[in-house]
């Protein structure tokens, strides 16, 4: 694969020269990652890197995926080797239960989808274990173990039950992201917020607050990617200890609703939390927005035909199902070049600090739709190359690949020690 588009990136470059009128966007395609050096390799591999999303569970409860998979034609952005030629050192394992197809019983799939990665790292003890602390994550990277977090995406997932909430947490769920791309009960979400058939609540409702200060509590990092810009503010009023941003991007380089403003960056690290930026490439680079905008209607109608079709045929419909279609539409936008997400990074630690960026790839769930030279975990160490180029020393590096994630992640557990000193749970 690697070698093809290499190949085809070198006519790119022909065809940029030749032809004036080429777009800009097909000139990008030369503009892959450059090589990792022997001194980028080092200060990455010294590191514990750990990304705060991935949606690889759905892949291992609908379609049986092993992580230890060795499969040189799997897709997939994680496994277990994949995740060791990038010094992965710990992944937060997303939680997502997809609010349409699982009606009326988000908790029970939420605790499948649990299961699934429990079942992974039973599957694989001497690569690979449940983690539940900061201190875990260093206790796995001194094993050379891949530690497994677990964060739950959307808050429908509580079905408004905050002793769900508390079980979930027992379960060893450590961050929550407030909404997914629909308005729940009590958090609205920029995925439906100028949708005028959605109840919105302006916000956080009385019990979202309630939601965040138990997971304060608890000890459950507050997670604030997907949400709206009103539910984003009244969550920093809220909450008592560091917010992160699981998997976001910056507004001011690609207008996604879903991304972040300057003004958010910089209360994010006013609040001393993290911006974990997302790897997809519509949040990364305008144009790639725009052209999946543009095909978005056409895109649905044609997901919707040919799961209508599975239906009809008597087959369960998975997000396997999904991500197949998926694929094919993405893979019509020609991918922008990895300096987009390196401009991500530079763009919040210049406006946020240096203290306050770190990553969110969102692998396994972008439907291929990554920048170009970022296949897989094994391609994390371009990243540290990049930055490297750009001044960034080793010391940032460390902090953005994992150091300052594992910085709010001790905070959200000190705070969390305190409350628990000083009251009694909410009793509700
Ligand atoms: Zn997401």
């Amino acid at each position: 694969m690697q070698t093809l588009r290499r190949f085809l990136s070198a006519n790119f470059l022909l065809l940029c020269g030749l032809l004036i009128l080429t777009s800009t966007l097909a000139c990008a395609q030369t503009n892959d990652a450059s090589p990792v050096s022997a001194k980028a390799r080092a200060i990455h591999d010294s590191a514990i890197v750990v990304d705060t999303h991935a949606d690889t569970p759905q892949r291992f409860l609908d379609d049986n995926f092993d992580i230890g998979s060795t499969d040189p034609r799997d897709i997939g952005h994680i496994s277990l080797d994949k995740a060791r030629a990038g010094n992965l050192g710990a992944e937060f394992f997303s939680i997502w239960v997809e609010p349409e197809t699982n009606q009326g019983h988000f908790a029970q799939h939420t605790l499948d989808l649990i299961d699934s990665v429990y079942q992974q790292a039973a599957r694989h003890p001497d690569r690979m274990m449940m983690a539940f602390s900061v201190d875990d994550i260093e206790r796995a990277h001194k094993q050379k173990k891949l530690a497994a977090l677990m964060g739950i995406e959307g808050g429908h997932s509580i079905e408004n039950d905050i002793h769900l909430l508390r079980d979930f947490y027992r379960l060893g769920v450590r961050y929550m992201t407030l909404s997914w791309s629909n308005t729940n009960e009590w958090a609205d979400s920029s995925g439906d917020i100028d949708n005028p058939k959605i109840q919105h609540h302006n916000g956080l409702t009385d019990f979202g607050k309630q939601v965040v200060l138990e997971m304060n509590r608890l000890g459950m990092m507050v997670d604030i990617s997907h949400v709206a810009d009103k539910t984003f503010w009244d969550t920093i009023a809220t909450t008592k200890a560091p917010v992160i941003a699981s998997h976001s991007s910056a507004r001011a380089l690609s207008n996604a609703p879903r991304n972040m403003t300057d003004d958010m960056l910089r209360a994010v690290a006013k609040n001393g939390g993290v911006v974990d930026v997302n790897f997809f490439a519509g949040f990364l680079d305008q144009n790639y927005w725009n052209a999946a905008q543009a095909q978005q209607k056409e895109q649905e109608a044609a997901t919707h035909d040919y799961l209508e079709k599975l239906k009809a045929e008597g087959k369960q419909v998975t997000f396997a199902d999904e991500d197949r279609i998926t694929r094919e539409w993405m893979a019509k936008i020609p991918r922008p070049p990895f300096t987009v997400l390196i401009d991500h990074i530079d763009h919040i630690a210049k406006v946020a600090g240096v203290d306050h960026v770190g990553l969110g790839s969102d692998f396994d769930g972008v439907s291929g739709a990554t920048p170009a030279g970022m296949d897989s975990a094994a391609d994390l160490p371009k990243i540290t190359q990049a930055l490297l180029d750009r001044g960034y020393s080793s010391e940032d590096n460390h902090k953005i690949l994992g150091g300052n994630v594992m910085r709010v992640f001790r905070e959200v557990e000190r705070v969390s020690r305190e409350m628990q000193a000083q009251k009694a749970p909410l009793d509700r």
